[in-house]
Order: C-alpha cells, then structure tokens, then sequence
C-alpha cells in the first residue's frame, strides 16, 4: 500500500496511511462514512501507535472534524455542557471557565480532543477522581450506516459505549457533566524517599485533590510530587520531601514555561489541573509513551517490581509517573471496577529500543492485573488483554450489534480486541 498522506500523529512515529478527509458538516460526515468501506475518526493525534489508523485496506478513510467548530453550551438546570466532538479540553475548559463553570479534573495536558480522550480511558489523577469518561453524560455517535444516535447514561449501552476506541462510530457531541468554577493550588515537592513511599503512599496519594509522582525509579525515590490542591494549606510535612524552591519541568532539561503555575498561587482551575499550558508543547515533544493501570491494593508490589527493572529501564526512559484513577463502570475503562494506579513511562522516542523493554514490563506488571493504556504503547494482544476485561464478552457483543460489517474496525483492533 503507497503512503498516501504522510501526516503524521503527535509523536512523529506513526505516518497515517489512509486517506484523510476533513469533514465540513455533520451532514458532509454522515455522507462520508455511509459510503466509504471503512472509516476511522481522527482526534488531536496524540495517540502513539495505529490506533487510529486503517493499515490494512486501501480504500480507507480517516474522518478529520478539525475544521467544524467548537460550541460548548452549558444547561445550569442539569449542570451538564454539550460539547463538540474535536473540541480540545482547552478550548472546552477556557469557555465553561468564561462562563463560571468547570470540569472535575483533566489530563496532563489540555491540548487532546475530547472525543479521542474518552475514547481511550484518557484520566487525570485524584483518588476520588474517575477517568475523564465518567464526566460524560451522553454521546451523538454517527454509526456505520450514517444515522446519528445519542447514548445517554441510563442506556443499556452508555457503560460500552465512552471508552470504545473509535470502534463504534464517530462521536459528534458529547454532553459533560459541570461544576461552578473553582480555584486549585499546585505545589511541587522533591525528594521522597522509597522507604518514605512505602510506609505513606495512601497519605501522600490522598494528600491533595490530585497528587503525581516522579521516578526514574533509581535511588533517589520518589524525585518530585505534584500536589494540586482546591484547599488553601501550609507547607506539609511530606515524610521528608521538602517544597521545590523553584518551578520544575519533571523531564531533566525540558524548558519550565511550558509547565502550569506552581508555588502554592491559586488559580482557576483549567491553568492548574494540568501539566502544561495550552500554549506550548507538552511534555518533551520528542518521546513515546506507555502506561499500565493496576488495582491499588498491588501498588507496592508493582513499585518493588519496578525498582528491580529500574536499571534496564534506564537506558530508554525519561521519567515515570504515578497517578491514582477511581473506579468506574465503563467496559473498557483501565479502572473498571476497582481503584487503580496509574504506572506512566515517557521515553525517548526510539521504537525499536522501547518496544524492546515493553514485555519486561508487562511480565512484571500483568500478573498483578495492569492493564494497558488504549492510547500509548505496549505488546499485549487480545488473548492477554481480554481476562483483564470482565465486561469484554459484552463490549465484543455491543460490537457485533452496532458494526456487524466493522466499517469501523482496523488491525489495531483485531490484534487487541479481537
Ligand atoms: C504529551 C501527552 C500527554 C498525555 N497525557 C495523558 C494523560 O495525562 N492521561 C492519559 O490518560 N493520557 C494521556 N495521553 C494520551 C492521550 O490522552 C490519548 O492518546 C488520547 O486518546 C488522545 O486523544 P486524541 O484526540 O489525540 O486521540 P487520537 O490519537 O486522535 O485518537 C485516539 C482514539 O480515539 C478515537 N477517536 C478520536 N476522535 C473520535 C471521535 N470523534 N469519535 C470516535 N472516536 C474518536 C480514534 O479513532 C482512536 O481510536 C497523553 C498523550 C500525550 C501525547
């Protein structure tokens, strides 16, 4: 098959294959994807594999909703908004915030459509906090016959239906659940010791609204926490950790006016909960990413298990982060059912090198029942993923019913689905 795109995703290591069609109007998609074989809808890009993609037939489309707009209408009545599909949580976020409204939490970075974020479990951190999909109330999903239907909570379907990995159709509206805007501080601390991790990790998990935390999992511990806290507070005794004296960027050399205020100043919410300011590059710019999510109650045994791969992963990581994601409901959801912590790796961007390490990893973390993030990189296929999954036997028969031809099916989704 001939590259005929060459665009790229966020990271630069996977070229599009398919056709890509930047749609002008609801309609104009509902015509598009009625007629072409196979269609995938294409988000903000910053998912690292082909996930996205159709590399197995020639006649495949990519539907591209960038150039529709972004509306964000709020009902105060049922403190839920109505937003577009492609809308980036920034955009999003800027006009609910003008507006006196807010979103419970959101990823490290504010740059990711909404429509693809929930689509792969995309999550925050907070230990009360579910994935961003638990915030929506409501999808219009354009099927494989063209037909827009709306799948609300409450509907048999809604809990297979948000996490679904573009596999069900193509998401032109999603309804959020809101709340009257908020301030949040953001504090940074260094230096928490693994044995100070291990006797604490609830207390330092639970400490504040949303906590991270950076390892390169080499003797220094825990190397910076992140606290983002709707609280005002005095400097905490973090079990040794001391308050950074200076804004930090977690990856070594990275410039630090790319990272959101810290310092303890409260500030709206959309300009703390995030890693990264809307208006600059997030993260490094030039990595891969990988993620496991395990139930909490093994977050000890995965750190032990970390730490003893921790020189092997050196040769190919930037920096790890843990976060902590409520349980939720949702079929496919990385915390279906139980409370999870989020196991984070940004790498340099070398596939060969980092897919290298990758079945270390998951032979460590799988038997304690890691599962995956949808959006980043790992080996696993579907007879590992699926025993994961209670609810796959269910997702696999939603499939079946909404998409018997798998107009929107891809190989990604053969080899992990199934
Ligand atoms: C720098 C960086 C930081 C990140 N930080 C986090 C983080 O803090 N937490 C976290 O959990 N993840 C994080 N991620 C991962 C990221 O959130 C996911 O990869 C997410 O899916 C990206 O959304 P996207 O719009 O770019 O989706 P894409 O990569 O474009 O698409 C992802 C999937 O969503 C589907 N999709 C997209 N739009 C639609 C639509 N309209 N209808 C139906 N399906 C659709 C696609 O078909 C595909 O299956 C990060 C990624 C990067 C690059």
């Amino acid at each position: 098959m001939t590259d005929v795109t060459a665009e790229k995703n966020w990271a630069g290591n996977h070229t599009y294959r398919s056709r890509i069609e930047r749609v002008r109007s609801v309609e104009h998609l509902q015509e598009l994807v009625a007629a072409a074989p196979r269609v995938r809808a294409l988000g903000s890009r910053h998912s690292f594999t082909d996930l996205t993609d159709i590399t197995d037939v020639d006649d495949g489309v990519l539907v591209s909703l960038t150039d529709l707009p972004t509306t964000v209408e709020v009902d105060p009545a049922t403190r839920t908004a109505r937003v577009t599909g492609r809308a980036a949580y920034g955009d999003v976020a800027t006009q609910l915030h003008a507006a006196g409204w807010a979103l419970g939490n959101l990823a490290s970075l504010p740059h990711i459509s909404v429509a693809g974020a929930v689509a792969t479990g995309t999550h925050g951190s907070g230990i009360e906090n579910g994935s961003l999909a638990t915030a929506v109330a409501s999808i219009d999903i354009v099927g494989p016959d063209g037909e827009v239907r709306t799948v609300s909570r409450g509907d048999a379907d809604h809990p297979g239906s948000i996490v679904s990995l573009g596999a069900l159709g193509v998401v032109t509206a999603l309804t959020l659940d809101i709340e009257p805007t908020y301030d949040v501080r953001q504090d940074v601390y260094t230096g928490l010791g693994w044995e100070s991790l291990v006797e604490n990790i609830e207390e330092v998990t639970r400490s504040a609204y949303s906590v991270s935390l950076f390892t390169r999992w080499t003797d220094a511990g825990i190397e910076q926490v992140w606290r983002k806290s709707r609280v005002d507070e005095a400097p905490l005794d973090l079990h040794g950790a001391q308050p950074a004296a200076r804004t930090l960027h977690m990856l070594e050399g990275a410039p630090t006016e790319s990272v959101t205020e810290q310092g303890g100043v409260f500030g709206p919410w959309l300009h703390r909960l995030p890693h990264f300011r809307m208006e600059f590059t997030p993260s490094r710019g030039e990595e891969l990413q990988s993620e496991y999510l395990l139930p909490r109650a093994e977050a000890l045994a995965a750190v032990e298990r970390l730490r003893a791969l921790g020189p092997r992963l050196a040769q190919v990581l930037q920096v790890c982060e843990l976060r902590t994601v409520a349980a939720d409901e949702h079929w496919l959801s990385s915390s279906y059912g139980h409370d999870v912590l989020g196991v984070h790796f940004t790498w340099v961007r070398d596939e060969e090198r980092v897919y290298a390490v990758l079945p270390a990893i998951e032979e460590a973390l799988l038997p304690l029942g890691a599962r995956p993030h949808w959006g980043k990189c790992f080996v696993a296929g579907s007879d590992a993923i699926a025993p994961l999954y209670p609810r796959m036997g269910d997702f696999r028969a939603l499939r079946d019913r909404v998409d018997p031809e798998r107009v929107f099916g891809n190989a990604w989704l053969d080899r992990v689905i199934g």
